[in-house]
């Protein structure tokens, strides 16, 4: 009797333990991917992946998203967010390749069709901005990202700019960067100016453009821009006598780059905002 009696508690005592156990409370609130959206600012040509509108293909990748322009043999624009989650120490891959990510029938630029022109094959999204993984950084190097870009350009104005843009990374902010091509007529390192490479297959920009958004790193990135909200763009001629450092004297505001490539850029702002960030030059310090 003793020993029912015991289990008998033992059993209540159980299953009354059981009965005040508290609820379940609710599991904190997933925090936002680090790795922003890299086209949350908005698509600026509209571009679809539909292959009845080569010129304007939207080619959507893990690292980056870009336009695809089949006429030119380059992308249109390439959009991507710079932050501290893309970041590694993965090195420079340099294993330009072909996209095979492009639809077949589409134009597919290979690396040879670059050599012997006097030109760089310049990244688009810079290499450094992804180097987290081999295949991460092995995708930059996708001739989709590439550009035929007057070495002086490339390797001086253009790594400055890069750099600039991780430098304020590396101060405690993200970006939201697009970036590409415009006109025709570069100059190369040994042919004098070009329109076109390749045989007429890749055409040759007369500049190079970015739009870079900055915000302190945090979530909400898109309630988060404000009319204060720091905002740069430049335009580059895409020729051998622009030189190192001075990367500030090519700024321009967005409405002229708007103007300029028919695109809206900060689209998924409200207008009003969109009308202050864009009307001028960014005027900032350029270190
Ligand atoms: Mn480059
Ligand atoms: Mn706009």
């Amino acid at each position: 009797m003793k020993k029912a009696f015991y289990y008998y508690f033992l059993a209540s005592v159980v299953l009354s333990m059981a009965a005040c156990k508290p609820e379940k409370e609710d599991p904190p609130p997933t925090p936002e991917p680090l790795r922003g959206d890299n086209l949350l600012l908005g698509n600026p040509s509209n571009a679809v992946a539909d292959i009845n509108l080569p010129d304007n293909y939207l080619l959507i990748k893990d690292i980056f998203t870009l336009s695809y322009n089949n006429t030119k043999g380059t992308a249109n624009w390439v959009s991507w967010h710079l932050h501290p989650a893309w970041k590694g120490s993965t090195p420079r891959q340099n294993n330009f390749n072909a996209d095979n990510d492009l639809p077949t029938g589409f134009k597919k630029v290979v690396t040879t069709d670059y050599t012997n022109t006097g030109f760089d094959r310049g990244h688009i999204c810079p290499s450094e901005d992804r180097d987290s993984t081999v295949a991460e950084n092995s995708t930059t190097f996708l001739m989709t990202n590439m550009i035929p870009q007057s070495p002086n350009n490339n390797r001086g104005t253009w790594a400055s700019i890069e750099d600039y843009g991780r430098t304020l990374m590396g101060r405690g902010n993200e970006l939201y960067i697009v970036a590409g091509p415009m006109g025709e007529g570069g100059e190369s390192s040994s042919l004098g100016i070009l329109n076109t490479i390749a045989s007429g297959k890749i055409v040759v920009p007369a500049y190079t453009w970015k739009v870079m958004l900055i915000i302190p790193q945090g979530e909400k990135d898109l309630d988060r821009i404000s009319s204060s909200t720091r905002v740069i763009a430049v335009k580059v001629p895409n020729r051998q006598n622009v030189t190192q450092n001075d990367w500030g004297t090519y700024r321009v505001s967005v409405d002229q780059l708007e103007a300029e490539l028919g695109y809206d850029f900060l689209s998924k702002l409200p207008a009003a905002l969109q009308q202050t960030l864009e009307a001028n030059p960014d005027t900032g310090s350029t270190n």
